[in-house]
């Protein structure tokens, strides 16, 4: 998650004595990025994406299944495997896509992350080595632990917090930097930017972040529920008079720490575009499916030992990251901080960015803060309203971890103080400019999604939105509704079986005012090879092309007419009533591919993968967060009271790894996976 610079860590009191000196070099890092790569064009297709795993440690005799903090020597153990590996693939000229994945560190001590390790290009082709490399990730991580450890790749860990023993080894819930009443800092990585991130969090905020998730009620769980497991009499530190004075609500699970929110697991996508115009497209393309796509793969059911009622992880980070001051927050009058601030660090994208004639301003709709001056800064420079806003707005955060070795840098050359803002705020889509010094394009990256239990539904989905973004680059599709919809979308998704109860707002017409598609070759003359794939209407608008926008602006609908409640189900798999005609977006998939003229094999694997999709927003397949409260429910040891003890989880986990490896397609999991595989 993030930039892992190197030096000493300042706690938050020197911190923030730099905040305005990091903010506007990172501007200035920004604008020397910005100048020298705003007309670049072109780029290939390149993508990527990012699995974040849970090592688990088993003790078959007690009956639990830890969380193994053995992240360090797992990881030196997989960088020396990589070393030599790297030395045989160059001697071997081994394919880009069939070359060792990498691995990386992650927030929790018990957590790592593996990326292939070259990006996937454009070329059909690479789709199909998604799954088998997403096994051997998990294979390769595997054989470098030890016989009592698997990566499990759950989204939230049920006993992640509970009283007694949850991490391999055990220490006791207290520490300096989250002073969690429930998570030692043992289980935070080491590296000096994950501590001091926590702390500076707790600092700059004035109280420890608090999180209460509703909890499930089940038949016999007590109402109110009083939660019996928070120490309320503890008093080590300050700040543990919260869960007394009001912090821990009744009737949900109460979390404290960010280690409960940065400790769940995703699965990321990331894409070059073209040039910037597609990457900006894309960006403002891909953030109204992000709710549908966090609701599809919900896999967050439990927390902190209890059956939660929501199925997502979502909420749970943007509140474990939540740095915002009371006054920031609203809940005091402005005295010392700037600005009233909506939304927490992590969570939805807050404004489009894109200049596409079919973007109207009335679609960013919410009330979004932005730092007057760096706008001005911004646009002084000759950056675009749009874009100028989008920085203005990440830019009304401080900076929250800064080493004292890296306060004065060379703008012209670094993009520290920027990535330091930039990566610090953890929306469904991130907008990322080319990394200095690298031959890197403007890409764009995919971030709601849970993380699956099996490497096939981690590839179904990280392929299935990779053929979204070539469909919406090739058909031109326009996906736009107002923002505040899809924040109301976000609340939506993360619902207990949203995808069977919830509906969710959508664009009734995905085809109309596509212009910018029209300054693509015509469908018909666009030739259907993989290539093509990649190539983007990056030319830009003619004066004709205005003139016409202009003209077509004056016959658009009010934008309450443009869209329409939709369920999972319907968005997926289309819609043709009450005057919409709409396709579904597996049908634009297969749409996409039918352009392509895929052969055979390839159509039937990626097939699978659309299937698994279209039956999960059916309601045929479970979610994992429908499949894990099954489970836990239908557990001899449940007693109804909400309650995920370790027996259960033990059994959960281990029958999450037969999942995993194959073991219960047909058996435990075919409510969740069903017969897809055998198609
Ligand atoms: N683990 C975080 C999540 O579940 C994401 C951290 C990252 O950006 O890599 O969203
Ligand atoms: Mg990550």
């Amino acid at each position: 998650m993030g930039l892992l610079s190197l030096g000493t860590p300042l706690p938050w009191s020197e911190v923030r004595k730099h905040t305005d000196h990091v903010r506007e070099h990172g501007i200035q890092q920004f604008l020397h990025i910005w100048r020298n790569h705003k007309d670049r064009c072109g780029d290939a297709l390149l993508w990527g994406d990012e699995v974040e795993y849970m090592v688990v440690s088993y003790d078959d005799q007690g009956k639990r299944a830890l969380l193994s903090l053995r992240q360090a020597e797992i990881l030196k153990a997989l960088e020396e495997h990589e070393t030599a590996q790297r030395a045989v693939e160059d001697a071997q000229k081994v394919k880009p896509c069939q070359r060792m994945p990498t691995f990386h560190p992650e927030y929790g001590r018990y957590m790592l992350e593996a990326t292939p390790g070259v990006p996937y290009t454009g070329a059909l082709e690479d789709l199909l080595y998604v799954e088998s490399n997403m096994r051997r990730r998990r294979a390769i991580a595997k054989e470098h632990m030890a016989p009592s450890e698997y990566p499990v790749t759950l989204a939230s860990y049920p006993v992640l917090g509970v009283p007694g023993q949850f991490t391999e080894p055990f220490y006791p819930p207290t520490g300096a930097a989250s002073r969690s009443l429930f998570l030692p800092d043992e289980l935070i990585n080491p590296h000096a930017r994950f501590p001091t991130l926590t702390g500076n969090i707790r600092s700059r905020r004035q109280s420890k972040v608090a999180i209460n998730v509703p909890i499930f009620v089940d038949e016999r769980t007590p109402r109110p529920f009083h939660d019996p497991t928070i120490p309320r009499d503890r008093a080590l530190y300050p700040e543990d008079a919260n869960a007394r004075d009001g912090a821990a609500l009744d009737d949900h699970i109460y979390m404290d720490s960010m280690g409960f929110g940065m400790g769940c697991c995703c699965l990321q996508i990331t894409f070059q575009a073209a040039g910037i115009d597609e990457a900006r497209r894309l960006y403002d393309q891909l953030t109204p499916l992000s709710p549908i796509f966090l609701a599809l793969t919900a896999a967050s059911p439990a927390f902190r030992g209890y059956l939660a009622d929501v199925d997502c992880r979502w909420d749970v980070i943007a509140g474990s990251v939540d740095d915002r001051t009371a006054e920031e927050r609203g809940l005091k009058p402005l005295e010392h901080d700037r600005f009233v601030i909506r939304k927490s660090r992590y969570d939805s994208t807050d404004l489009y960015l894109s200049q596409a004639p079919e973007m109207r301003d009335e679609y960013n709709d919410t009330e979004v803060v932005k730092d007057p001056a760096i706008r001005q800064t911004l646009v002084d420079a000759g950056v675009d309203g749009r874009l100028a806003d989008h920085y203005a707005h990440l830019f009304i955060r401080d900076p929250i971890v800064v080493f004292s070795e890296l306060i004065d840098q060379d703008d012209a050359t670094s993009s520290d103080h920027f990535e330091n803002i930039q990566s610090t705020n953890w929306q469904t889509m991130r907008f990322k400019p080319p990394p200095p010094g690298t031959d890197i394009g403007w890409r764009v990256e995919f971030r709601p999604m849970e993380i699956q239990m099996t490497d096939f539904e981690n590839a179904a989905f990280a392929v299935f939105i990779v053929l979204l973004t070539r469909a919406i680059v090739s058909f031109g599709l326009n996906f736009y509704i107002p923002i505040s919809r899809v924040e109301a979308n976000m609340a939506a998704a993360q619902r207990r079986d949203a995808v069977g109860t919830q509906q969710f707002y959508f664009r009734k017409d995905v085809f109309s005012h596509a212009a910018w598609a029209a300054a693509a070759p015509p469908p018909a003359a666009a030739a259907p090879s993989p290539d093509a794939a990649s190539s983007a209407p990056s030319t830009p608008r003619s004066a004709s092309s205005v003139a016409s926008d202009e003209s077509l602006s004056s016959l658009e609908p009010a934008v309450e007419d443009e869209y329409a409640l939709f369920s999972i189900g319907e968005l997926i798999n289309g819609k043709h009533d009450a005057g919409i005609d709409f396709p579904g977006l597996a049908g634009l998939v297969e749409a996409y591919l039918d352009r392509m003229n895929v052969d055979i094999a390839t159509r039937c694997q990626l097939g699978k993968y659309i299937q698994l999709i279209r039956r999960r927003a059916s309601g045929e397949l479970d979610t994992a967060a429908a499949w894990i409260r099954k489970f836990v429910r239908a557990h001899p040891a449940y007693k109804f009271d909400s309650v995920v003890s370790n027996e259960i989880n033990y059994d959960l986990v281990k029958m999450v790894e037969n999942i995993t490896e194959d073991r219960e397609w047909d058996g435990a999991a075919a409510s969740m996976l069903g017969g897809v595989k055998d198609l």
